[in-house]
C-alpha cells in the first residue's frame, strides 16, 4: 500500500499534511529512524489536541474568549490571585466542587467565568456556557415538548456547566423548581460555576420561594468557593479616565443593596450587557 493510502487508512491527517516538510527536515538534521518516527507521532499528536480544544471551544459556547492572563488583578484588589491560580489548576473539576462568583456589574465575573473554562477545555473537559436566560428558555421549552429528561440530561454531560446572570431576571415557580432539578442531577457529580449581581440573602427573590432557595444554595454550596468581587466596574473605568465621570466613587462594599443601588449613568445598559 502507498504511503499516502496508509496514512489515510489510519486517519493520521495531521502527519500527511505535514509529511514533505518533516521529511526535509528530517534530512536536514540527519535524524535517526526513532527520532524521526518520533517527529512524526508528536506532529500528529499536537495537530489532534489542537483539533479537540478547537472542538470543545465551539461545543463550550463561550460569549467571548478571555483568559486570566488578561485580568489585570491590580484593577479588583478584593480578589486573591493566588486563590484563582489555584482554582485554574482545576483540581475543583476532579472533586465535583462548584465555585460561585458574586459581584455588581461590570466587575468581572463572567470573565473569569469564562477565562476558568477556557482552562477546563484546554485540559480536556467538556464544558457548556450558559446564561439563566437561555438556559430556563431551554428547560421550559423542553418540559412543554415532553423532553424534559433528555433535556436535563445533556445539562449534566458536561464536566463544567457555566450559568451566568443568575439574579437579573427573577424565575417563576416552574422555572425555579426546573433549576432545582437541575442542581440536584449535577449535585457532587460535575461541577458548577455560577455568577451573580445579588448577594445570597436575595436568592430567595430570584427563586421566587425562600425554601427551594434555600434548598438550591445548600446543594450549590455544599462543596463550593465563592468570590466576592467588590469593586466597581471595569466597563466605567476607560469612561472614568476620559473624565466623563469626573471623580471615582470610593469603592463600595458589595451587599445586597449596593446590587439595587440606582446605577451611574452607561452601567444600566452594562447590567444587560
Ligand atoms: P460582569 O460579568 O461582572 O458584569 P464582565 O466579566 O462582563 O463583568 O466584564 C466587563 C468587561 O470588562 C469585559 O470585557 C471584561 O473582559 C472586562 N474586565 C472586567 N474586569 C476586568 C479586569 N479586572 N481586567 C481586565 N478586564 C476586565
Ligand atoms: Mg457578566
Amino acid at each position: 500500500m502507498q504511503l499516502t493510502h496508509l496514512l489515510e487508512k489510519l486517519k493520521l491527517d495531521h502527519l500527511e499534511a505535514r509529511l514533505d516538510t518533516l521529511c526535509e527536515q528530517a534530512a536536514a538534521a540527519e535524524l535517526d529512524y526513532k527520532s524521526f518516527l518520533e517527529t512524526a507521532l508528536q506532529t500528529e499528536w499536537q495537530g489532534r489536541y489542537q483539533r479537540g480544544i478547537e472542538a470543545r471551544l465551539r461545543q463550550s459556547r463561550f460569549p467571548w474568549v478571555k483568559t486570566l492572563d488578561q485580568f489585570d488583578f491590580d484593577f479588583q484588589p478584593s480578589l486573591d490571585r493566588r486563590q484563582l491560580r489555584e482554582l485554574a489548576g482545576l483540581g475543583f473539576l476532579e472533586r465535583s466542587h462548584n465555585i460561585i462568583i458574586l459581584g455588581p456589574p461590570g466587575v468581572g465575573k463572567t470573565h473569569l467565568a469564562v477565562a476558568l473554562g477556557i482552562k477546563a477545555v484546554e485540559a480536556g473537559y467538556s464544558s457548556l456556557f450558559l446564561t439563566l436566560e437561555t438556559l430556563m428558555t431551554r428547560l421550559v421549552k423542553a418540559r412543554h415538548e415532553n423532553r424534559l429528561e433528555k433535556a436535563l440530561q445533556q445539562l449534566v454531560y458536561p464536566r463544567l456547566l457555566i450559568i451566568d446572570e443568575i439574579g437579573y431576571l427573577p424565575l417563576s415557580r416552574e422555572e425555579a423548581s426546573l433549576f432545582f432539578r437541575l442542581i440536584v442531577r449535577r449535585y457532587e457529580r460535575a461541577s458548577l460555576i455560577v455568577t451573580s449581581n445579588k448577594s445570597f440573602l436575595d436568592w430567595g427573590e430570584i427563586f421566587n420561594d425562600q425554601i427551594l432557595a434555600t434548598a438550591i444554595l445548600d446543594r450549590l454550596l455544599h462543596h463550593a468557593t465563592t468570590l466576592n468581587i467588590k469593586g466597581e466596574s471595569y466597563r466605567l473605568k476607560e469612561k472614568r479616565r476620559a473624565g466623563l465621570f469626573g471623580r471615582a466613587r470610593p469603592t463600595p462594599t458589595f451587599t445586597s443593596d449596593e446590587a439595587q443601588a440606582t446605577p451611574l449613568p452607561g452601567e444600566d445598559e452594562d447590567a444587560l450587557s
